[in-house]
């Protein structure tokens, strides 16, 4: 029975929300697996229908939102360095690909963005080793150290999902580990013209951040948001009130951007998350969260929440961020979300606000003036 499915657009995403959801349960899982042939055949993109963007090339890529979570990710990373074992360089840039949009809006892309030449500059933030090289939002990265990038191109030819992810991933693993070597020569594509940049990085967590959008409210007459076609159609979505890890990289869905009440609360979803990065916990698979929620192996689950929560408070106080946000903005996202005992696999609002008086008790007798 499906009258419990939403209306879900990207069915694969469904089952891949991993960690921050509690309501994730098994019950749901069940149910939506159940959906998923319907959902496959009902929830064909829009394609081409839609509006043209109207906005400006520049403002277009940089976006506020993505702007809004690279930069409090970047601050956490930079601070937190000391809590990190194995640095990550950071430059201050996200990215977007090819391949992470429809096919039917690829053409676009590549008339607008030149996103079939190589990973295509999302977002630079202020005062980040990307700004001072000189890149910008919409620059177009083609060879690092003189050795080419995949391009975007041959990355969005490769039909299945895991395949081209991974080849994103090793795209951007490859910037990184020639920047682990020192400030690299970089041949950028800007306005149809190639140019040479040296960038350099900081070193700091492991801060790779991702905006999932979630689907936008419909107006009342039933016609659509009026919106950025492309902020509709990029590939990465989730339609909850969610953060996770996948491949490395921390998605939080544009729900969360919405129920969060400011950059503490934003900086405090991050954090946790970078904390399961940092430890380098092992994503929880379907499998995993259905026995977990009857009980089977539960206590490795919340283990690793645990440490996580404990982590990313560390990380929060390291980048002076507020730790007196966490207890309530737990007391409001779980009140709100959480589920019965029976299938949490989650620590409960009890066990969260316990840990986070620990930490911060110790956090504070370490340095009193916090
Ligand atoms: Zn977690």
């Amino acid at each position: 029975m499906c009258a419990a499915c939403a209306p879900a657009r990207d069915a694969d995403k469904l089952l891949r929300r991993l960690d921050f959801a509690p309501y994730g349960s098994a019950v749901t899982r069940l149910l939506l697996r159940s959906c998923i042939p319907l959902l496959l055949f009902a929830a064909l993109p829009a394609g081409a229908a839609g509006n043209a963007p109207s906005s400006p090339f520049a403002a277009s890529t940089l976006r506020t939102e993505d702007a809004r979570v690279a930069a409090v990710a970047y601050r956490l990373a930079l601070a937190g360095e000391t809590l990190c074992p194995e640095p990550s360089p950071l430059t201050g840039m996200l990215f977007h690909h090819l391949a992470e949009y429809l096919p039917a809006d690829r053409l676009l892309m590549i008339e607008r963005y030149g996103l079939d030449r190589g990973p295509g500059v999302l977002t630079v933030l202020a005062g980040s080793p990307a700004e001072q090289a000189g890149l910008v939002a919409g620059d177009v990265l083609l060879k690092v150290n003189g050795r080419p990038l995949p391009t975007g191109a041959s990355i969005a030819a490769d039909p299945e999902r895991k395949s081209w992810r991974r080849r994103i991933e090793a795209t951007e693993a490859q910037l990184e580990a020639e920047l682990r070597k020192g400030a690299a020569d970089i041949v950028a594509l800007r306005e149809g013209r190639e140019l040479r940049l040296t960038l350099g990085s900081r070193p700091g967590c492991p801060a790779r951040v991702r905006l999932a959008r979630s689907p936008l409210p419909q107006a009342k007459d039933g016609s659509a948001p009026p919106t950025d076609r492309l902020e509709r159609l990029r590939l990465a979505r989730d339609k909850d009130v969610n953060a996770f890890v996948t491949d490395g990289r921390v998605t939080i869905t544009t729900a969360m951007l919405d129920f969060i009440e400011n950059d503490d609360e934003l900086a405090l979803i991050l954090a946790h998350e970078m904390g399961h990065l940092i430890l380098k916990h092992p994503p929880m698979h379907e499998g995993d969260k259905l026995l977990a929620s009857i009980g089977i192996r539960s206590g490795t689950f919340w283990k690793r929440e645990e440490a996580a929560d404990r982590l990313g408070i560390r990380l929060l106080a390291a980048a002076g961020y507020d730790v007196e946000a966490v207890i309530p903005f737990w007391r409001r996202f779980l009140r709100a979300y959480d589920t019965p005992q029976i299938f949490r696999y989650h620590p409960s609002l009890g066990a969260r606000e316990r840990i986070a008086r620990e930490e911060i008790q110790a956090i504070r007798a370490a340095r009193p003036s916090l």
